[in-house]
């Protein structure tokens, strides 16, 4: 059983049940819904398949609803234009029907031409067509193509620097926003998160208790100076590689990741590091050798979740990806003597579960054929013990189906769904599904609590289901 949980974004090539089916049986933990592409009636589909074969699985899996954020997109119009280095690109406020005048595109924020002025880039797809503003023409902003290549309809622009006035959740994210929670989603992503207070109005859009997970996306360089503070207000963060080479310089990702990985961690919070992972299995069956790598270093580096974007949207081998993904994850475990152990003591919020994970996830590391179980009846109950990175995954007991699914994300975590999340129950289960069990350390973080009062019960046992004392 692998520890380090995969993400896979749904598409074209993968929102029938089938695929989704052997998907989860590959290893996908986790199920990313892109608002920034599909509709409705493709979500409430994929949401379908996911709910269909999550029964049939019998696993758990957390759907992931990413929403779009502020970021701006090519208007729709047929097929693409190509552009090449030296021509003249046009952005107009509408796409208009002329025949054979200049090349233009719009994008989906009318009055751009108000925020730029000549030598400002522009960059499009990711940076792979680079334009630089020469002449603002009434609303026409003309550019020079300084790196050409194939515009298509809904791919991002990207304006390094430039300091436009968007709101960090669109009426869009407000509109998808009341479509996910409808549709019960596990996790909810933003993108292009600029400091703590965006996770704050977003977290005020949702109402009620047991709320999704709320991840922030770190694609943006001036959230990258706030990271401590959106930590604290998110239950964890997204290195988005793609939009974040784009706008921060891509020669600065890997120093980023790093740091943002071992941030994360250090405050018991959830990383994804997402984007062009295998990146080639989009359209070839085997993945590039600095691919293998990067996927073994994320996993080395203490990521909780990799993530798959295209690879499984519109790939043509979803499948043998995420079992690529899955395979390179189980050896980077098993072999990496780097894996870090976890951070030595994390800091702040809840002292008591902190402490007990800790006790827990140390205990289970030194008595030899170890196996740890845990009564859980929030998140909050697995956050620690998650990342104290034990030595092998928390078999965590729950009874409540949409907790279940929500788990699916954290690093380590093995939900098991019972009727009563006794450690009798653990104990059996740990029996009957992992081979060479021979002790099994069992916690309850709230066996009483009150207001008053709060007592953890830790247990261990020589044997499962025998002699499980009382620590
Ligand atoms: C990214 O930019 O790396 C990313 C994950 O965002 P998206 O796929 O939504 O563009």
């Amino acid at each position: 059983m692998k520890k380090t949980k995969i993400v896979a974004t749904l598409g074209p090539a993968t929102c029938g049940y089938a695929v989704i089916r052997e998907l989860m049986e590959s290893g996908v933990n986790v199920f990313r819904l892109n608002f920034s592409h599909g509709d409705a009636a493709f979500f409430t589909g994929a949401i379908a398949s996911i709910n269909r074969a999550r029964i049939s699985t019998g696993l758990s899996a957390a759907i992931l609803q990413d929403l779009q954020g502020p970021k701006i997109r090519v208007e729709k119009f047929e097929g693409k234009i190509q552009v090449k280095k030296g021509e003249i690109l046009t952005i107009k406020d509408k796409m208009i029907k002329t025949s054979g005048v200049e090349k233009h595109i719009a994008v989906d924020y009318p009055g751009l031409y108000k925020y730029l002025k000549p030598g400002r880039k522009i960059l499009i797809n990711d940076g792979l067509v680079q334009l630089m503003v020469k002449e603002i023409r009434a609303h026409d902003i003309l550019c020079a193509v300084t790196a050409g290549g194939d515009i298509e309809p809904r791919k991002g622009v990207n304006l390094p620097g430039a300091n436009l006035p968007l709101s960090s959740i669109t009426k869009k994210d407000r509109r998808d926003l009341i479509f996910g929670l409808k549709h019960g989603v596990d996790i909810i992503s933003l993108s292009f998160v600029r400091s703590a207070d965006d996770i704050k109005e977003l977290k005020r859009l949702i109402k009620g208790k047991n709320r999704p997970l709320i991840i922030a996306k770190i694609e943006k360089p001036e959230a990258l100076g706030d990271i401590p503070a959106i930590l604290d207000e998110s239950d964890g963060i997204m290195v988005a590689r793609g939009d974040l080479a784009v706008e921060a310089g891509f020669d600065r990702i890997p120093a980023i990741q790093k740091d943002l990985v071992k941030k994360a961690n250090e405050k018991g919070k959830i990383v994804i590091v997402a984007t062009q992972m295998l990146e080639s299995m989009t359209n070839n069956p085997f993945p590039e050798r600095a691919e293998i790598t990067d996927v073994y270093n994320a996993v080395l580096d203490g990521a909780d979740a990799l993530m798959l974007s295209g690879e499984t949207s519109v790939g043509k081998y979803p499948v043998k990806t995420a079992r690529v993904m899955a395979d390179l994850i189980k050896k980077a475990e098993a072999e990496g003597s780097e894996v870090p152990g976890g951070p030595e003591v994390i800091k702040g919020r809840d002292i008591y579960k902190n402490a007990v994970s800790y006790a827990g996830a140390a205990m289970a590391k030194m008595i030899p054929s170890c196996e740890i179980a845990a009564k859980i009846a929030d998140v909050s109950d697995v956050a620690y013990l998650s990342d104290y990175r034990p030595k092998k995954p928390v078999v965590a007991c729950v009874t409540d189906r949409k907790l279940y699914q929500k788990l699916a994300i954290y690093h380590a975590i093995h939900p098991v769904l019972m009727k009563t999340a006794s450690e009798t129950n653990a104990a059996e289960f740990v029996r009957k599904n992992i081979r060479g069990a021979g002790n099994l350390v069992f916690l309850d973080l709230n066996a009483v609590s009150g207001q008053s009062a709060r007592i953890s019960v830790m247990k261990i046992g020589m044997a499962p289901n025998k002699n499980i004392r009382e620590a």
